[in-house]
């Protein structure tokens, strides 16, 4: 890894001077801004507003230095790609932000009851702290920058730990951010799993962790030492269902594009397709048809990401012999040998890291990719009868960050939707929930807990405080000690009114 001054980053010519935060600075940072989130409790709509506009300025006057540090973390990634999915999405979520800011955080009024009439009630939202956030590596600009946006918008600080597996990423944040902001309203720690480790065994406000349901457990424990609330954004197998009356060929496009994007490193890529039994080789040619629509070729196609690094490459393959070993039948999309004309370009070992999908069938739950988050181009299809079995299978297991339904059937749809339990949902499409605004993103049991995005997201990091204002004519002294004739006539009164 270039970190060395006097070496230039080949891939994306940048220069990454930027030093390793040390333990030493971890503690500084926290410390400073713990006591500067102590100092001004109250941060104005303006000074909010401005940390936000400031974060506009980053990303468009850097989004091409951060593509290309994205890129040359993953050898083979389109910065198209990034532009979509890392940084209009992040422009997107500004923008939104932006213009509710003012409503999100002012005063909530809520209806009084009538008993404590004519006193009034209201919440008050306000900044919790100081906010950690835990960062992965398969979309390292957007995951790390997203929910630091809404912890400034709802005016804590913040301290990011991006992911030490896409270094020039997480050097490129650390260098802007440090021009951007002091260090006292946000930073950026970067360093392995030990600095990870004690970055969330600090005191924060709020720790929201982005990765694996297993780094996540242990998250959660260090945060508890400090009875520090946790937002949990975690992984797992979500399920992609095909009804009966569905159209094949349009459903395997949006299914092939929602595995295929950044070849199946996205935590909400359909993990798994249900499929009416019967219907497996005319779905294997629907996908076939569509992935090459997408991907004409997949190694040395600048458009198909590569995956991250050799060691997940064999994981993946590993799983694809395991299950061919253990009876699954496995269909490769084949490549076409387009890719050898590429071989040698600049992209070096990154082209073989690029992996052909493939599409499995006949897998049991005894095979590891039956059990594990796949987290790439591999597709498992489960041939199914009933879909009361589908409905069953998918409450036998933990529940799943996402879920995918077919068909056209809006009643089967919902009974579907009624009897399972997913952070979210996309109906006739894949991954999109995830891109509308005002819905909340998040997890449920093995897939995370507490939600981001959305006005939800905005009070999931501040503190929602109650405030009751007493009316000088209110009568509540009438209950007040000694007890007597005149208390069980009003409490008489009362127990009507509920
Ligand atoms: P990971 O859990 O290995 O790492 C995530 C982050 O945790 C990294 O920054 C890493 O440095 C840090 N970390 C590692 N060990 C730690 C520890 N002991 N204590 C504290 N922090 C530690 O995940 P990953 O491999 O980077 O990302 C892939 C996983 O993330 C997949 O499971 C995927 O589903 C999930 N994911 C979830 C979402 C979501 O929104 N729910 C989004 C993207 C990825």
């Amino acid at each position: 890894m270039c970190r060395d001054a006097s070496l230039e980053c080949g891939a994306c010519k940048c220069l990454l001077t930027i030093e390793p935060m040390t333990q030493l600075d971890l503690h500084r940072v926290f410390d400073l801004q713990y006591q500067a989130s102590r100092a001004q409790v109250d941060v104005p709509l303006l000074v909010r507003r401005e940390r936000l506009l400031r974060m506009q300025k980053l990303l468009d006057e850097h989004g091409p230095v951060l593509a290309a540090a994205v890129q040359a973390d993953f050898g083979m990634r389109s910065p198209r790609l990034t532009e979509m999915v890392e940084l209009f999405v992040l422009r997107n979520l500004l923008k939104h932000t932006l213009r509710h800011l003012a409503r999100w955080s002012g005063r909530q009024r809520v209806r009084t009851p009538l008993m404590l009439m004519p006193g009034r009630g209201w919440i008050e939202r306000q900044p919790l702290g100081v906010v950690g956030v835990i960062s992965p590596w398969n979309y390292p600009v957007q995951l790390a920058l997203g929910p630091a946006i809404t912890a400034l918008a709802a005016g804590n600080r913040v301290m990011l730990k991006p992911s030490e597996l896409t270094p020039h990423t997480s050097a490129q944040l650390a260098a802007l951010v440090g021009q951007f902001f002091a260090p006292e309203e946000f930073a950026v720690i970067e360093g392995d799993v030990s600095i990870a480790t004690q970055f969330s065994g600090l005191h924060f406000d709020h720790l929201l962790f982005t990765g694996s349901t297993a780094v996540g457990r242990r998250v959660a424990q260090a945060a508890a030492a400090h009875l520090t609330p946790t937002t949990l954004e975690l992984g797992g197998k979500s399920p992609c269902i095909i009804s009966t009356d569905c159209d094949l060929k349009e459903a395997a496009l949006k299914i092939a594009h929602g595995k295929l994007v950044n070849a199946g490193q996205t935590c909400i890529a359909p993990d798994y397709v249900l499929l009416p039994r019967g219907q497996e080789a005319e779905f294997a040619e629907a996908f076939r048809t569509a992935a090459r629509r997408l991907f004409p070729r997949f190694a040395g196609n600048p458009d198909y990401a590569a995956i991250l690094t050799k060691r997940h490459l064999a994981r993946l393959r590993q799983m694809l012999r395991q299950a061919q070993g253990m009876g699954a039948h496995v269909e490769w999309m084949e490549d076409g040998g387009a890719g050898q004309e590429s071989a040698d370009t600049a992209w070096g070992d990154a082209v073989e890291r690029q992996m052909a999908p493939a599409l499995v069938f006949n897998a049991t739950s005894q095979m590891q990719l039956m059990q594990e988050e796949i987290f790439g181009p591999i597709l498992p299809v489960i041939s199914y009868d009933r879909l009361d079995d589908v409905v069953s299978a998918i409450n036998a297991g933990p529940r799943p960050l996402a879920l995918y339904w077919f068909g056209r059937d809006e009643k089967v749809r919902d009974a579907v939707l009624s009897r399972t339990i997913s952070g979210g949902v996309t109906v006739n499409d894949t991954l999109l929930h995830f891109a509308h605004e005002n819905l909340p993103f998040g997890g449920v049991g093995d897939s995370g807990w507490g939600a981001y995005h959305s006005e939800q997201g905005f009070a999931r990091l501040s503190h929602q405080k109650a405030v009751f204002v007493q009316s000088r004519w209110s009568g509540a002294s009438m209950l007040y000690p000694p007890y007597g004739a005149r208390f069980d006539r009003i409490m008489e009164l009362m127990r009507r009114w509920l």
